[in-house]
């Protein structure tokens, strides 16, 4: 983790040093922009969609503690169960209640989880607990490796790489160094498949939560969510608070224009999901507990993000719907990429979040490496002024520094 600016700058160099984690990075960044050019001409309503949801999350952040308390009368209102974290420690532990001892726990992707470090707690506390994006899943088996981007968490990873650890850590002896990609994800969809039918409690997060009904908005391709969220008794749904819109129209337009933004669209599948699954077929009497989970929770995460509205430039970053958009145009990520971040976020919108969620201290340091070429605000579907968020984070830190010095 770094920690000084020295500590950025050997990680980004160290970085440039690895020639093929570089070129998956230039095919990656390439690739996507091309996409999401082509998505954009090709659906033009997706362009006033994003500046729709961008008023949306203006409002949404403006209201946000009348929606908070809308959205978990919601969810008690559907059948679930609401709970509020004030941090990580608080989150982990609410979870870890639901959870229990001795589970198997089955995973969605979800940058909320990896902030608040759930997987390892709850190995910790004695479940057996599988990421079921396949992504996720490579990267819970690379040692040190942590999420790259928000929706493509393993950009830099080579082929060669995840079949030595697949082959290692989960015991995949069919696949050798020319297997091609379908082998890899037919191996481990046999693997998941068991855990998915075996698991008691399946872990979500979200893309967006809607007050009025207290339904979870996820939007995906390689539909694990939805069978996270389908096949165990407990669902849990672990949110953080910005992603709370008003309406369920709300957060299906932000579920559309994150998938447009990050040149996936249409996606395969986008999830609704308002309470535990029922059935009223026999005698137009209600039964909680049909083919799906009997048990509804979802857990609403502050961590920092309430702190972040008291100043007018950083409640911006609020807005953010985590498409990943201005990573990807960014030169400093272009040319550092994942090195320039730390835990799951990267990338400029990652300075942000890492501010909020944990200080100056990281994040002040990682803001140096921004050039301020103003590609991010330009991309971005919700026009996040993020060089004036980075600005203003470089400015604390610079002055914290100097105050140090000067003590
Ligand atoms: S700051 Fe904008 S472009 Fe970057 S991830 Fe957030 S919404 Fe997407």
């Amino acid at each position: 983790m770094p920690t000084t600016y020295r500590d950025v700058v050997s990680r980004a160099l160290r970085f440039r040093e690895d020639p093929k984690a570089v070129e998956l990075l230039n095919k990656v960044v390439s690739s996507v922009s091309s996409r999401v050019y082509r998505v954009l001409e090709s659906y033009p309503y997706l362009e006033y969609l994003a500046k729709e949801v961008s008023e949306v999350k203006r409002y949404s952040i403006a209201n946000l503690d009348r929606l908070l308390k809308q959205a978990m009368e919601s969810v008690e209102r559907v059948g679930g169960r609401a709970y509020l974290a004030k941090d990580s420690e608080e989150a982990r532990r609410i979870v870890g209640e639901i959870v229990g001892e001795g589970q198997i726990v089955i995973k969605s992707k979800s940058m909320i989880t990896e902030e608040i470090g759930l997987r390892e707690y709850l190995e910790e506390r004695g479940n057996e607990v599988w990421e079921t994006d396949l992504g996720m899943l490579i990267l819970q088996y690379l040692e040190g490796e942590r999420p790259t981007h928000p929706v493509i968490p393993v950009l830099h990873v080579s082929k060669e790489r995840i079949i030595r650890a697949f082959k290692s850590r989960l015991g995949l002896k069919d696949l050798d160094e020319g297997s091609p990609p379908e082998k890899i994800v037919e191996l481990a969809r046999r693997i998941l498949r068991e855990k998915f039918i075996k698991a008691t409690i399946g872990i979500t997060g979200a893309n967006a939560f809607a007050a009025d009904s207290g339904a979870v908005v996820i939007v995906e391709n390689e539909s694990n969510a939805r069978l996270t969220s389908a096949l165990p008794p407990k669902h849990i749904a672990v949110t953080s608070i910005d992603k709370i819109v008003p309406t369920l129209g709300d957060a299906v337009k932000v579920a559309f224009v994150q998938a447009a933004y990050t040149g996936l669209y249409p996606p395969t599948y986008i999830n609704i999901i308002a309470g535990p699954s029922s059935t009223a077929d026999i005698e137009y009497e209600r039964v909680v507990g049909a083919h799906g989970p009997r048990e509804y929770h979802v857990v609403f995460i502050d961590n920092g993000r309430v702190g972040a509205l008291d100043d007018p430039v950083m409640m911006d970053m609020m807005r953010c719907i985590r498409c990943g958009r201005c990573l990807i145009e960014c030169p400093a990520y272009q040319s550092f990429g994942p090195s320039w971040g730390s835990g799951p976020y990267s990338g400029p919108m990652g300075v942000g979040w890492i501010y909020i969620t944990r200080g100056i201290d990281e994040a002040g340091p990682l803001s140096m490496l921004c050039m301020h070429a103003g590609n991010c605000v330009e991309v971005c579907p919700l026009s996040i002024d993020l060089p004036s968020i980075i600005q203003r984070i470089k400015s604390m830190y610079v002055s914290r520094i100097m105050g140090s010095e000067e003590s």
